[in-house]
């Protein structure tokens, strides 16, 4: 069984409520863009934009806003104008001096856990969202490392770990993306505790084939996590 010496946790839509803010801002984004292109393709056009802009610009906002306009400057050029693009601008703006609503249970569940473990935060994206969000959370305080990754592979995982002298069977994650907080951790030889969120980008959505060897723990919210915790590192043989 394990004994931890470090716990982490994911941001995005575990401790915070974020991906509300994005699909908000893809209705905002459907609004400013009408009439470029047939709404149908539009819609399709917008969904399709962050995916293949990933490389690129990465996750966040930036990346958001950059790809909806690129996609539509590729295949509108001609009625995509400068107040087009100054809107989408300003809603990258306000997206950003956004205050995250933290998810209830995530103040208490950090509270109880601090200074008796290791608390890392560790997400990934665009740092200067990030750290935004973190700074307005309230919740930094919290924390005793923040690592944001570009991409939540099994290779980042691993690396920060190594780096850090944690052992995988020391260390647990909890996070809502099957994706990118619970695969990656099983397949490092960590354990990985899954709390749902009330809404999912598609992006983050995990094959049931793929989860095949995946032992993995799922709590209803956050509320439980400390009381898991507990739980099972009382288990461990020393
Ligand atoms: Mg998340």
């Amino acid at each position: 069984m394990p004994r931890y010496s470090v716990i982490a946790f994911d941001a995005d839509d575990t401790l915070w409520h974020n991906e509300q803010l994005f699909l908000d801002a893809r209705a905002r984004s459907l609004q400013i863009l009408d009439g470029v292109l047939p709404r149908h393709e539009l819609v399709a056009a917008l969904e399709r934009a962050q995916l293949e802009n990933l490389q690129f610009f990465g996750y966040g906002i930036k990346g958001f806003v950059l790809s909806n306009l690129d996609m539509v400057a590729r295949l509108a050029p001609e009625r995509l104008s400068g107040h087009h693009v100054a809107q989408m601008l300003e809603l990258a703006k306000r997206m950003f001096e956004h205050k995250p609503l933290p998810i209830e249970q995530a103040e208490p569940c950090l509270r109880r856990l601090h200074g008796r473990w290791p608390l890392w935060l560790l997400t990934k994206g665009d740092p200067l969202d990030q750290k935004a969000k973190l700074r307005h959370s309230g919740l930094e305080h919290f924390f005793d490392r923040v690592e944001i990754f570009d991409s939540k592979t099994p290779q980042a995982y691993a690396a920060l770990l190594r780096r850090e002298g944690v052992r995988p069977h020391e260390f647990i994650m909890v996070g809502n993306s099957l994706r990118s907080d619970v695969l990656p951790v099983c397949q490092i030889g960590a354990t990985a505790v899954h709390v749902p969120s009330a809404v999912e980008w598609e992006h983050e959505r995990v094959e049931p084939a793929e989860l095949a060897d995946c032992q993995f723990h799922s709590l209803q919210h956050l509320g439980q996590f400390a009381d898991f915790v507990e739980a099972t590192h009382q288990n461990a043989t020393p």
